[in-house]
């Protein structure tokens, strides 16, 4: 008897794992794939990382809990013969001044007391040209923001929650969860093999399979195709290297998002497009890009960065948001009855990654207090009608 089971070992099942393994439990990560695989919601080389939180001011002081966790988990791999897995850029993020990005980023910047400024054109200009900002765009520049590494976070989270115990099955797939008196009865195929696995807790962080695991909950999810784009800029390669991450809102809220020229498995400038993209789900996922998607970006790059515009493509890769009506996550007890030893979290809504170590620690409270919610209302799974109908409630 395990104390606790993590079902999916990504993004947040293994922030799980690494809390509650330091905190003395016995625990077991189940993956259906290999760690760090690219098959999912956790992979591509980078993910945005920002204090001024747009999407909602409320998130900030989660956010700020996350940058000690990404501080500490950072300096632990380094201390392990790595070479860093969160870095500080600064962000800018321009658009007209009604936009979300630039009232929102504002309104938390300013509600938060957070570092930040706002910078003429001119200044933008001189100090990032490899950008173009209108005449009429408001430039925001946030002094939190950088990216962190998703497959070397999940392999160090996986490596400290080892050191501390923890085990971890690859190739294992969880078939069915069932609560018992005292606990939680796992069903899993292990490298083919049918195998029971026993615990006092489940930790559901499924990602994009999620409601193939808990369907009957009903949480709204819907997973979307969403795309990561390669590019190589012919000129102002130094300012890209040396660069921001970024984020332009063209007024009608859809955002593309960059990152810094990166040596990683695919070298040069991440961009990406947020939201927008086809429904799927991992069996259906189509991960071919077509030329005319290509084609389709580099007219929206246009309006930004005319040297990423013209840049060679190098390679795009697809990807699974898993989303919520509201955009915001889910984080909780799952609230049907019998079920008080299942904890949850999914919904991610394509904004998650930056709060993983931050989760991995909710859910470590979770476990340990059986509460039924994290005590933060837009998390609360009780929050959508379906559930509570479920729950019956
Ligand atoms: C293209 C893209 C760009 C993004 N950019 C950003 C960004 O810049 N900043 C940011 O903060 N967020 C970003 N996100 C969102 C963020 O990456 C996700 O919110 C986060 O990775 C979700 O983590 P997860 O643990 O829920 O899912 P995952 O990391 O996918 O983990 C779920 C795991 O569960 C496993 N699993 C599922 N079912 C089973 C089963 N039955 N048995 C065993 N194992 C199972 C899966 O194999 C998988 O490993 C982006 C997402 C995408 C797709």
């Amino acid at each position: 008897m395990w104390d606790a089971v993590v079902v999916g070992v990504g993004a947040m099942g293994s922030a799980a794992l690494d809390h509650l393994a330091r905190r003395g439990h016995r625990v077991l990560g189940l993956e259906q794939f290999t760690l760090a695989h690219a098959l999912g919601s956790s992979h591509g080389g980078s993910r945005m990382i920002h204090q001024s939180y747009f999407e909602h001011p409320d998130y900030v002081p989660v956010l700020r809990r996350a940058y000690e966790l990404w501080d500490d988990l950072d300096a632990w791999q380094r201390g392990h013969g790595g070479n860093g897995l969160f870095f500080r850029t600064g962000g800018v993020s321009f658009g007209p001044a009604s936009s979300a990005i630039i009232t929102g980023s504002l309104l938390a910047a300013r509600d938060h007391g957070l570092p930040y400024s706002t910078l003429s054109l001119a200044d933008a200009r001189r100090r990032f040209p490899q950008f173009s900002p209108a005449d009429t765009d408001t430039v925001f520049h946030d002094d939190t923001a950088g990216f962190v590494i998703p497959e070397e976070t999940i392999t160090a989270q996986v490596a400290r929650a080892q050191e501390h115990g923890a085990e971890v099955w690859e190739n294992t797939e969880v078939v069915s969860i069932t609560p018992t008196a005292g606990g939680v009865t796992v069903d899993v195929s292990r490298d083919g093999r049918s195998t029971t696995v026993t615990a006092r807790k489940a930790v559901v962080t499924a990602g994009a399979w999620t409601p193939r695991l808990l369907g009957q909950l009903n949480v709204p999810l819907t997973v979307e195709r969403q795309l990561m784009y390669w590019l190589r800029p012919a000129v102002f390669e130094a300012e890209f290297r040396d660069g921001p991450v970024f984020i332009h809102d063209n007024g009608t809220g859809e955002h593309i998002y960059g990152f810094p020229w990166l040596e990683g498995e695919v070298p040069g400038v991440k961009v990406a497009a947020h939201h927008n993209g086809l429904p799927t789900s991992p069996d259906t996922l189509d991960r071919t890009v077509s030329p005319a998607e290509v084609a389709a970006l580099r007219a929206r790059l246009a309006l930004i960065s005319p040297a990423l515009a013209d840049a060679e493509f190098i390679d795009a890769k697809a990807c699974m948001y898993t989303s919520t009506p509201d955009k915001n996550f889910v984080i909780g007890r799952d609230p049907r009855a019998g079920h008080e030893n299942v904890v949850l979290a999914c919904g991610f809504s394509g904004h998650g990654f930056k709060f993983a170590p931050a989760v991995g620690e909710l859910l470590a409270d979770l476990v340990e207090s059986g509460s039924l919610s994290t005590g933060v209302p837009m998390f609360d799974p009780l929050r959508f009608p379906g559930v509570q109908v479920a729950a019956g409630r």
